[in-house]
């Protein structure tokens, strides 16, 4: 992935990093720790015992290549680890220790979750680890670690206590850990609902060689206003998506139509999270902007528009409840709550696959429905204004959640023909 962060000082990397990791509910006020080796050879730590939702730049612990220590409070209880990772693992110049409470689930069942729940966690992650109990903060602890970290390992479940994630810096070992905690609740969730399916290596493969960028480029773009008002409403849309835990670094496309069935779309290969009005790819009569990468699923996005004229904006993505679904292969009815059905009508979901260039997919773009899963992969939703469609997604997740929470109280008892059928008349017609 494209880095943007080496010339921000590791200080200010872990203070932003900390608090997405806060805010998004995967750490606790207390627990949870990273930090960065710098070319010098010193490291660079969360503090010991003080408030993660709080952590300033100026918090942030020095502790030199010699041992020297600098800062205003002591490195993390949890440095040793840190240290012995560094020490294993040269390439490794980042890492990030937390207890998330989906895999902590994993951690005290001692199970691996199996990144192959979707398309491009295998990738991210690589394969996972799994270091056995001992005390916290020791070098015993150390030790048990960094052997895994030996053995080529980037990211550990660890026994009874949470996850450690390395990275080539911290925006790689924050995907990693984003992508692992995902799975963690997918399986978990879908698990409420079903039995989850696992992709095999070689469906995953397949993911991954699809071309990219595979689009012409175009000499010469233009930026009228109206184009760049919609670069900006596409970044505060995915930094929102981010922000509800409806979309992750690694994946997720979002694109708005600009003239006739020319658009504006996320690109490949870069952090959702840190996205900028630069990294958006226009897309002009076919042609992409020079030098830039488009989404994978830039394809699918310009079919959409060439088929569906009602349709202005797009938004893929992963959210944990759908995904969920799209996992068991069990039937996300929408037939909950009235404003669910009037939004959604009834989603369809697709075969793993189907969403390949390669393969047959007029089911994907013809006829749009506005929310429509792939297997394995991702939630598609399609709608007028950008907002609306980001509010579809939020009400589809929403009802994804109650049915998978409502599942252990019984079952779910849908509205009925007559009921829909008023709904319809009221509402859409
Ligand atoms: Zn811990």
């Amino acid at each position: 992935m494209k880095r943007k962060n080496k010339l921000i000082h590791p200080r200010d990397q872990i203070t932003t990093i900390i608090s997405r990791i806060y805010k998004r509910g995967m750490t606790t006020t207390s627990g949870g720790n990273i930090s960065i080796i710098d070319d010098n050879g010193d490291i660079w730590v969360t503090p010991s015992a003080i408030d993660k939702g709080s952590l300033r730049a100026s918090d942030i612990i020095c502790v030199k290549k010699d041992g020297t220590i600098i800062g205003d409070h002591k490195p993390s209880s949890e440095f040793p680890f840190h240290k012995a990772i560094y020490e294993a693992r040269p390439d490794i110049k980042s890492v990030i220790h937390a207890h998330p409470p989906a895999l902590v689930s994993f951690s005290i069942v001692r199970q691996i979750p199996n990144t192959n729940i979707i398309s491009q966690a295998k990738h991210i992650c690589g394969p996972i680890g799994y270091a056995e109990y001992r005390l916290p903060g020791s070098e015993d602890l150390g030790e048990v670690i960094a052997d895994e970290f030996k053995k080529g390992f980037k990211a550990i479940i660890m026994e009874n206590h949470g996850t450690v994630l390395g990275g080539s810096d911290l925006t790689d070992a924050f995907e990693r850990f984003e992508a692992l905690e995902f799975c963690a609740r997918t399986i978990l969730y879908g698990s409420q609902i079903g039995t989850p399916r696992y992709l095999t290596d070689a469906q995953i493969d397949d993911f991954e060689a699809q071309a990219t960028g595979v689009l012409p480029e175009m000499k010469d773009a233009e930026y009228p206003s109206d184009e760049v008002e919609k670069r900006l409403e596409i970044c505060q849309i995915v930094q929102r998506s981010c922000q509800q835990g409806l979309m992750i670094s690694s994946y997720g496309t979002v694109s708005m139509r600009w003239n006739d069935n020319d658009f504006l779309i996320t690109p490949t290969g870069i952090n959702r999270w840190d996205l900028d009005l630069d990294d958006i790819v226009q897309i002009k009569d076919g042609k992409r902007e020079a030098g830039k990468k488009p989404s994978r699923a830039a394809w699918i996005h310009q079919e959409i528009y060439n088929r569906n004229p009602e349709v202005n904006s797009i938004i893929m993505t992963q959210s944990p409840y759908l995904m969920a679904f799209g996992v068991t292969g069990s039937y996300l009815n929408v037939r909950t709550i009235p404003e669910s059905w009037i939004f959604l009508q009834d989603i369809k979901t697709l075969k793993y696959g189907a969403h390949f260039r390669k393969n047959n997919n007029s089911d994907l773009v013809d006829n749009c429905a506005t929310a429509l899963i792939i297997e394995n992969d991702s939630v598609i939703i399609t709608g007028d204004k950008l907002l609306q469609t980001f509010d579809y997604l939020e009400v589809a997740e929403f009802s994804a959640k109650s049915i998978v929470l409502g599942n252990s109280l019984g079952e779910m008892v849908p509205i009925n023909d007559n009921q829909v059928e008023d709904l319809r008349k009221k509402f859409l017609s």
